[in-house]
């Protein structure tokens, strides 16, 4: 297993629109955390995970910024 490769590879930890969650919290738009804007949203446990409405392009991603319980 490639060891230099370990923390390169960011887009798994992107949660794509339709993806069911399996972890509640906030989750943050990486499309636009790099353009910086702040959108987050709340996803709990099960629901499916939206579209952002700030990013017309659908290869956008939700990352996890903050478990809650
Ligand atoms: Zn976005």
């Amino acid at each position: 297993m490639p060891v230099q490769s370990r923390g390169r590879d960011t887009r798994t930890d992107l949660y794509k629109p339709g993806e069911r969650c399996h972890l509640t919290g906030s989750y943050i738009c990486e499309t636009c955390r790099l353009a910086d804007r702040d959108k987050v949203v709340q996803v709990v446990a099960d629901a499916i995970f939206p579209l952002c409405a700030e990013c017309p392009d659908l290869d956008m991603g939700w990352r996890l910024r903050k478990m809650s319980n």
